[in-house]
């Protein structure tokens, strides 16, 4: 390909990217990276360089890139047909064959599939099925949304108050009226260290029950969360945290709502995060490993006890006011009906739970005895290192030092992408669900190298 010399320049004079630095990237301070090609679990970029990305894009592209099945069923749809609208019962027949394979693979009790374009906007989609659903009920004072604090729903007004991270709600004003925050199950930063994880658990749940006393049950609507908290720092609950939580929200009539944006379609080794453990919501959101981020597409999987009180307000109200002309597009859905085959054919569940629960072994082994390693904790495909200035007593760097994005850059110089998650100095990885052995022990060896090379031998 012909290299375009102004392409750098012409990125920091007219591209507003997101969540990035704008004025040092404006400025040529901020690293910008030019990314051209993949294969597998490798990205190239203009200059050449081969990485291995460790995170999947943004934990995304599961089945691995430049899978030519994909592009064959998005070129194929692109020429058939590229658009028809949703509304009113039209559709595409790949908007209907991906609803069969989505109900066919969702956990139980669910009854309809509702197509959006990302993460964001079927969270916001839920929300609103969510106060549709009290008001047809007659409960119009029940509302309010509980998340927690580290959770990530997205950035958009609803969802960005969702997110219970301070980056995403400075100087936005946010979070809105309408959502509150109770304490994330992240047994590592748990605020008494004498506490077992069973107390911690425990102690989630009365937080909980106390927010809900406090507020008044009869204004709480709903509860938001990850299966595993993702871009809070990529933490797995406590043994029974579910269990726990779900027990508190059923005393209250109190949705659950799923959000699977990233465990959705095989990350922890099983289809869902949801059948993992043991969640029974009443709506599940995905979007990345729908389609593995070949075309933008989200889903709002609906529960019966919601769905039929939806089709009661049709009956009531008539049509549901909700949709967007790129509701359930027929390229992304053609990529998603592509993607999902190829999960199934190449047993990516099978490989993400396999491989995944090696790359943890061979983590903790590698650098659970690394004096600035606090932490290594993972489920399936996901795993995270938290670095500590000392583990006796557990004390952190102080932000400004900025550990984590200095390993991570030493990680990238060696042609391994980890993620340097906010709020902490935690590495992220949620590599592609083709992962294979050889790949995990490259990524294993750099993070270590790295972190010796930043931090010393421990
Ligand atoms: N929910 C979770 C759990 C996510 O991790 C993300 C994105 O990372 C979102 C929602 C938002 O998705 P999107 O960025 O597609 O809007």
């Amino acid at each position: 390909m012909l290299t375009n010399d102004e392409l750098a320049k012409w990125d920091r004079e007219n591209f507003f990217h997101p969540s990035t630095h704008l004025a040092q990237f404006a400025r040529g301070e901020a690293p910008q990276r030019i990314v051209t090609g993949g294969e597998g679990s490798h990205i190239t970029d203009r200059d050449g360089n081969r990485v291995l990305d460790g995170f999947a894009g943004l934990y995304c592209v599961n089945v691995g890139y430049g899978r030519q099945e994909i592009a064959e069923a998005i070129a194929a749809q692109a020429r058939e047909l590229a658009y028809y609208h949703a509304y009113a019962g039209a559709g595409s027949e790949a908007a209907i064959t991906l609803s069969k394979m989505v109900m066919d693979r969702a956990p139980k009790d669910m009854a309809r599939v509702y197509f959006g374009l990302s993460g964001s906007d079927a969270n916001e989609t839920n929300i609103k099925l969510v106060w549709y659903y009290n008001n047809v009920r007659g409960l119009p004072q029940k509302k309010k949304i509980i998340s927690r604090w580290r959770g990530y729903h997205g950035s958009g007004l609803m969802t960005g108050s969702l997110t219970g991270l301070d980056l995403f709600h400075r100087k936005f004003d946010l979070p809105l009226a309408q959502v509150i925050h109770t304490e994330a199950p992240y047994y590592f930063r748990r605020a008494d260290l004498s506490m077992s994880e069973a107390d911690f658990v425990a102690h989630c749940a009365d937080q909980l029950e106390r927010l809900i006393a406090a507020e008044g049950a009869d204004t709480i609507a709903a509860f938001i969360g990850e299966p595993v908290l993702g871009t809070g720092g990529i933490v797995p609950p406590p043994e029974g945290y579910w269990d726990a939580i779900q027990k508190v929200l059923a005393r209250h009539d109190i949705l659950l709502i799923a959000d699977e944006v990233v465990t959705g379609f095989g990350r922890l080794g099983t289809m869902f995060g949801s059948d993992h453990y043991g969640m029974k919501p009443d709506l599940i959101t995905c979007a990345k490993g729908l389609t593995s981020a070949y075309a933008p597409l989200s889903a709002s999987i609906v529960g019966n006890r919601v769905w039929d009180v939806l089709m009661q307000g049709s009956d009531e109200y008539g049509v549901l006011g909700h949709g967007w002309t790129y509701s359930a597009h027929p390229i992304g859905a053609a990529a998603g009906v592509a993607n999902l085959n190829l999960i199934d054919s190449m047993g990516l569940v099978a490989n993400a739970g396999e491989v995944g629960a090696y790359l943890n072994r061979q983590m903790a082994d590698a650098l659970g005895g690394h004096a600035h390693v606090g932490d290594v904790r993972g489920e399936g495909m996901l795993c995270a290192v938290e670095m500590v200035r000392a583990r006796e007593g557990r004390r952190f760097f102080e932000a400004s030092e900025g550990i984590g994005a200095k390993v991570a850059g030493a990680m990238m110089r060696r042609g391994v992408i980890a993620r340097a998650m906010p709020q902490g100095d935690i590495l992220g990885f949620a590599p592609p669900l083709c992962l294979t052995r050889e790949e995990a022990d490259t990524i294993v060896s750099v993070t270590r190298d790295s972190i010796v090379e930043i931090l010393g031998n421990g």
